[in-house]
């Protein structure tokens, strides 16, 4: 059996090689590194897949969520609420820009924010909602939106896990992750679903201004060259990840399929064991995939995983700690016991192997294993 890795990269690359090879040579014969043809190539070929007028290229996920919130003009102390539980990102860069974030808990069966508990954290004060479409799954977005709507707010959807998931209004029509919201933000860092091989992300939106700002300010509030209008930052996607972006852009379909394939044979294999939560997919949605993550509802989560990690299974615990709790976030005053949901979920999930590569025999082999361990 092939070694199990939780993401198996390079087991893709093997298969994609003679496309990313060739992306790459004419890069680099073309000697244009930075805003080259491929990087709008790339931007052009995303917007038509996601269904969207603007995919505006920059350095990565997290520089992605920044530029939203320079573009959509929210000042120093103007408050945002998103969710506890997720990757830093969100609250790192609010507080870069003198914004107050606040949290709030998250649902329990598809660990996104809870409508209910944003609506009451709603004040006078508050400027945008940033929910984040967790682990390949759109967070609840109806709501939402009906709440922006009556409180004049702006949405940002973090979309760095999700992109390709869709959201299935009360009306039955859906709609992609990151066309929803005023502005959505990816992530290409080479897990995420539309990986590169380095950093990278992007921006979508409808607004025609809105778009025309952020082309701004990914690139130091410039227009013209040397004539910079707006305070920017310097964060432009490589010509040399846009290369790659656009290999695996044309087996987008094929990786969320062949994720989507992986989830349901662990959901198969793992459907009568007790003691695990499997991934709850919503009734309002499709599901990515980007990660299977289980609650290990009895039994030392951490002992599961090193007894696993001995069989040369992987696993990961996104996330041990909720941001209410990380160090770098005292200051907010937030203490233990403030987010039910999030602090059982921290102490409870355990992410599975999952990749476009997987074999069959690994999975049957990583589910044999997990229950021999939760039946010990
Ligand atoms: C990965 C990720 C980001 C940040 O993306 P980078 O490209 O690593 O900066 C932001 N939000 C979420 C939810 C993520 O998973």
């Amino acid at each position: 059996m092939k070694r199990i890795r939780m993401v198996d990269i390079q087991s893709q690359y093997q298969r994609l090689h003679n496309d990313i090879d060739a992306a790459i040579k004419k890069v680099l014969e073309s000697g244009v590194f930075i805003n080259g043809e491929e990087v709008r190539a790339f931007s052009d070929e995303l917007a038509a897949w996601l269904g969207v007028p603007h995919v505006i290229p920059c350095g990565n996920g997290t520089d992605a969520l920044q530029i939203a919130l320079m573009a959509l003009g929210l000042e120093p102390g103007d408050e945002v609420i998103t969710t506890n539980f997720t990757f830093i990102s969100t609250v790192e860069v609010l507080a870069l820009l003198r914004l107050k974030p606040v949290l709030v808990d998250v649902d329990p069966d598809t660990f996104t924010i809870n409508p209910d508990l944003v609506r009451r954290a709603i004040t006078p004060k508050t400027r945008a909602i940033i929910p984040v479409h967790l682990f390949g799954q759109p967070a609840d977005m109806d709501p939402l939106l009906e709440l922006a709507k009556e409180n004049h707010l702006y949405i940002i959807e973090d979309n760095a896990q999700s992109l390709g998931a869709k959201y299935i209004h009360h009306d039955g029509t859906s709609a992609m992750t990151g066309s929803m919201g005023d502005i959505g933000t990816t992530s290409f860092f080479p897990t995420k679903p539309l990986g590169g091989y380095g950093d990278g992300g992007a921006l979508t939106t409808r607004d025609d201004r809105l778009a025309e700002k952020i082309r701004m300010i990914y690139n130091h509030g410039a227009r013209v060259k040397y004539y910079h209008d707006l305070i920017g930052v310097n964060s432009r996607l490589d010509t040399l990840q846009a290369a790659i972006l656009r290999v695996n852009l044309q087996n987008l379909d094929q990786f969320i399929r062949a994720r989507q394939q992986v989830a349901a044979r662990y959901n198969q294999a793992l459907a009568g064991v007790d003691r695990l939560q499997l991934p709850r997919a919503a009734p309002y949605a499709t599901h990515v995939y980007h990660q299977y993550t289980v609650v290990v509802k009895s039994g030392n989560r951490n002992r599961i995983q090193s007894m696993l990690k001995e069989r040369d299974i992987p696993s990961m615990i996104y996330y041990p700690v909720p941001l209410s709790l990380q160090k770098a976030f005292t200051s907010a005053g937030y203490h233990k016991g403030d987010f039910p949901v999030t602090e059982y979920l921290c102490d409870h999930v355990l992410s599975l192997p999952i990749h476009t590569e997987m074999e069959d025999e690994q999975i049957t082999y990583i589910t044999g294993i997990l229950i021999d361990i939760l039946n010990l």
